[in-house]
């Protein structure tokens, strides 16, 4: 069995969707269960909608294109529009609810993003059909992804391989799994975090022990960098597993950061795949691949910001780094960077996690200063402690830009800076150029 994820490019239109059945069927022999995203755009504009509703905007336009995105691929393919009314029936009603209550609160948030995975499955599963194949769509809650409650960021639970393999088990069909969802033990429905049909995919390969999960996108593999910033970026035949998480921890989009556990669990190769270019070799993430130093990719992430918190004696010095830490954690807010020094601390998060309470709390331990805007920026690879004059290049490839912070990773796995978000393309171009056309 292979299991097969495609994401929101590869299923966006009618033709992408023939595209991918076309895909599926070439590899009918190894046994395909196919997992999708939403139709590419549509988690993005539910969200939007939801927020409108809650502000009491009128968001019938936003809803009617939302079901005529899906009406048309249905349309073109020459499927039945009926094979999505219970989806779009319901998601008026929670529209509806939401505009009621002025609150997008994150359960009905999960409840109302579940509506595009839920109705792609359908629709590639249907165009399967009309093709002679023997698709047959499945909400993964239903097939026995049931996960912790977080909604937003939810994640499976003990037994859920077992769940899933059983419920696959004996089935003669090709499951076409909603990607990103699942349910609470109290039935809810959840999201397992943007990005997350790729995290289904490896659960779903760890379950049914599955040869290989393909992780097909838009793009010719993991590469040197982000190919919509660094035109000449490479793609890279192979990566380790280890290699793959520390770029997608650190911002690399072409997979989510936690798909790579449930496969190194189960020693299930992953390949990444593009679905514009099929025959491509893409990458092939597997658990060891040749050793020693190397750097494999420049990775960005922007919309963080950065907060220096200085000791004005306040706090007894030893207990500084340890308080200040303790304010993150309180608040629930994930630290990604973190400078120490014996005057003060420097750490960095998303911004969307900063809030009043935050800042108040750290004030009451220093002097805060807080800068938003600003990028983190990344060279991934492996054993980079080995390589002793790579900061020097990078300072150098870098010159003018004003680099504010920075970090070495204890993996050995990454050197990170942190400047102004406006500098970010910049900056990767740069690297890229520096490390990889030389
Ligand atoms: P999907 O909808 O298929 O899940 P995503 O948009 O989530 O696709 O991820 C693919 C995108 O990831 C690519 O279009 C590319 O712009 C971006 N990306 C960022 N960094 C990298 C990288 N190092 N290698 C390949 N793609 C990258
Ligand atoms: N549709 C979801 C998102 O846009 C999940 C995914 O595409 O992987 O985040
Ligand atoms: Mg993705």
């Amino acid at each position: 069995m292979i299991v097969m994820k495609f994401g929101g490019t590869s299923v966006g239109n009618a033709l992408r969707i023939r595209e991918v059945v076309g895909i599926v069927k070439s590899q009918l022999g190894n046994g395909p269960i196919v997992v999708v995203s939403a139709l590419g755009g549509i988690t993005d504009t539910l969200i939007e909608m939801g927020k409108q509703a809650a502000s009491g905007k009128d968001v019938s336009v936003m809803l009617d294109q939302i079901v005529k995105r899906h009406y048309d691929a249905i349309d073109e393919l020459k499927l039945e529009r009926k094979i999505i009314a219970p989806e779009v029936e319901q998601l008026g009603k929670l529209v509806g609810d939401i505009f009621m209550l002025a609150e997008l609160s994150p359960r009905n948030l999960d409840k109302l993003m579940s509506f595009g995975e839920r109705m792609s499955a359908r629709i590639v599963a249907a165009c399967m059909r009309s093709y002679g194949l023997d698709g047959e769509a499945y909400d993964a809650y239903d097939i026995g992804m049931i996960t912790t409650s977080n909604f937003g960021d939810a994640d499976m639970t003990s037994y859920t391989y077992q769940r899933i393999r059983k419920a696959l088990a004996g089935k003669n069909c090709i499951p076409v799994i909603t990607g990103f969802l699942g349910k609470s033990k109290e039935g809810e429905i959840t999201t397992l975090g943007r990005g997350g049909s790729d995290y289904t995919a490896s659960i779903v390969g760890a379950a049914v022990g599955a040869k290989e999960i393909q992780i097909w996108t838009d793009v010719n593999g993991i590469m040197t960098a982000d190919p919509k910033i660094v035109k000449s970026a490479r793609s890279i035949d192979e990566v380790s597993y280890k290699e793959a998480t520390e770029l997608a921890m650190l911002g690399a989009k072409v997979l989510h950061p936690k798909t790579i556990l449930p496969a190194v669990e189960n020693n299930i190769p992953v390949r990444i795949l593009n679905t514009f270019n099929p025959s491509h070799r893409g990458t092939l993430v597997l658990n060891s691949v040749g050793a020693g130093s190397r750097i494999t990719s420049i990775t960005y992430k922007k919309h963080i910001m950065a907060i220096s918190i200085s000791s004005t004696g306040k706090v007894d010095s030893r207990e500084f780094l340890r308080r200040v830490l303790e304010v993150f954690e309180r608040n629930g807010v994930p630290v990604d960077l973190v400078s120490n020094s014996k005057i003060g601390v420097s750490v960095t998060i998303d911004e969307r996690d900063e809030g009043p309470k935050l800042m108040a709390e750290l004030q009451a331990i220093g002097k805060v200063e807080a800068k938003s805007n600003r990028a983190r920026v990344s060279l991934v690879g492996n054993d980079l402690l080995y390589m002793p004059d790579i900061l020097q290049d990078m300072y150098t490839s870098l010159k003018s830009i004003e680099i504010e912070m920075v970090s070495s990773s204890v993996s050995k796995k990454n050197k990170s800076v942190v400047i102004a978000e406006k500098y970010a393309d910049k900056a990767v171009k740069r690297l890229h150029t520096t490390f990889f056309s030389r």
